[in-house]
């Protein structure tokens, strides 16, 4: 029952409550109109049988029978017969029992199955003859009968009703949820994309859904404002830093050349530069990503030879690589061009191949690949390092996010991940990462090809 929709369950539920009603009502119906109409012909066969006794006379002594008499009038039988119960006048159904006691004024029910009678009689005398009875007789089959007929007519009626209803439920649930599907596609979308400047936009209505989409549509404007403002309180503040770490680092290299310094406070002078380079490195990856989230982020796209751009971004790290006996592996095909922003794409493969360099803990291999695939150039960058864990793995992704928690001293701080994936989509492209904890790491990234096509 929980894996069917609200829309098939109201239609469900409409239908079998409909059904019952009817059912109910069907059936107080039939027995009514069933009693109603034996109760009719009842009347009737009374009624005639009294009427008939104007057309029974006696003239001279012997009885005389009106024409009338022998008239099937409504079904109805009508026989006269003397005090002893024989047979003098008139006409009896087929198949009905002639012997059936006589009962004077009072309805009698003879026969079985589907042969049934009412059967009314009277006893008087006509004028100076001696006692006779008057018998009117009429098939109780023939007005069950009609009964029966509705009754079928019903059942077949009853299936056609049911589809009816179910049909007409289903579709008026599904306009009365309409609102509620448009609520659903909203989140999701908003899930999806993460744009919250997106609305559900109901309009004006006073039912319960409406109030709801409007609270909704309320409180996106609150998260909107809530994210706009956090966003701009990054920017603001890692652009205010951006300042005093430069001025640290100039003052550090300026401090640095002084000749006087002892060895003592050389080596301090040197621990305060890396520090505010790791810090001034960490505050323009916040600004680049705070720049994003707000669309203020320069991207300039040209044609340019990734081939070119990824060997020499490969190269770039091969000094670091050496230092942590790190091989460096190249099957870059030649040529391939595409439309990017060049100095992002060397972030983002600099990012990639340092990750791999940094997280390996040497010795092995890095091997940065780049190919054409379909429509597509595919790079990636493996390596045979720690690997990061199942659990890590979904969500390196994230800001601030560092699986190898143990390493916090060092300049890496969760923000290379997040911005490599930016790059990668703004490109139309995407990136996903593979990993098994002790073997190593691949991250594969895509970018579409240029449609012009050539070199
Ligand atoms: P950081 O600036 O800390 O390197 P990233 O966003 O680049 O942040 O990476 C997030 C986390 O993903 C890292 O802290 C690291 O634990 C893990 N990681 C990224 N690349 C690799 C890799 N090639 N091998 C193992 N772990 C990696």
């Amino acid at each position: 029952m929980k894996k069917l929709s609200l829309k098939i369950k109201v239609t469900l539920m409409f239908t079998f409550f409909m059904t019952l009603l009817t059912c109910i009502s069907l059936g107080l119906l039939f027995s009514l109109s069933n009693q109603e109409i034996l109760g009719s012909v009842q009347a009737q066969l009374e009624k005639r049988v009294y009427e008939s006794m104007d057309e029974v006379s006696v003239q001279n002594g012997r009885l005389d029978i009106q024409q009338d008499f022998y008239d099937l009038e409504d079904g109805i039988y009508l026989a006269l017969y003397d005090e002893t119960g024989t047979f003098l006048f008139g006409r009896v159904p087929y198949g009905f029992q002639e012997k059936a006691e006589f009962a004077d004024g009072n309805m009698q029910t003879v026969g079985t199955g589907t042969a049934r009678w009412y059967v009314f009689d009277i006893k008087y005398r006509p004028g100076e003859f001696q006692d006779v009875y008057i018998r009117g007789i009429c098939s109780i089959n023939r007005a069950e009968n009609s009964v029966k007929t509705v009754q079928r007519l019903a059942l077949i009626l009853l299936p056609l009703l049911v589809v009816f209803t179910g049909t007409v439920g289903y579709f008026f649930t599904g306009w009365t949820l309409r609102p509620v599907k448009r609520i659903t596609e909203t989140v999701q979308k908003i899930q999806k994309d993460g744009d919250l400047s997106r609305r559900i936009g109901l309009g004006p209505g006073t039912d319960e859904v409406y109030v709801m989409a409007e609270t909704f549509d309320k409180m996106l404007v609150q998260i909107e404002d809530g994210f706009e403002r956090e966003k701009r309180f990054t920017s603001d503040v890692s652009h205010e830093l951006r300042m005093p770490a430069a001025v640290i680092l100039t003052q550090c290299e300026e401090m640095l050349e002084d000749e006087k310094l002892t060895k003592e406070q050389k080596t301090q002078l040197q621990r305060i530069q890396k520090k505010a380079s790791e810090m001034s490195d960490m505050i323009s990856r916040l600004l680049f990503l705070s720049r994003a989230d707000q669309g203020r982020q320069e991207i300039q796209k040209e044609r340019v030879n990734l081939s070119e751009l990824t060997e020499m971004a490969a190269l770039e790290m091969e000094l670091l690589a050496d230092k942590e006996n790190i091989r460096l592996e190249m099957q870059i095909e030649e040529n391939l061009f595409a439309e990017v922003d060049e100095s992002l794409y060397i972030r983002m493969v600099v990012n990639l191949i340092s990750n791999a360099i940094a997280y390996h803990g040497g010795p092995g291999y890095v091997k940065i690949r780049l190919q054409s695939m379909e429509n597509k150039i595919l790079g990636s960058i493996e390596d045979d390092g720690k690997g990061i864990s199942s659990e890590d793995l979904p969500h390196i992704w994230e800001r601030f996010y560092r699986a190898d928690k143990a390493r916090t001293q060092d300049s890496h701080s969760g923000l290379g991940l997040p911005m490599v994936k930016w790059i990668a989509e703004v490109h139309q492209g995407g990136i996903r990462a593979e990993s098994c904890l002790g073997k190593g790491s691949v991250f594969t990234f895509w970018l579409p090809v240029e449609k012009s096509g050539g070199n």
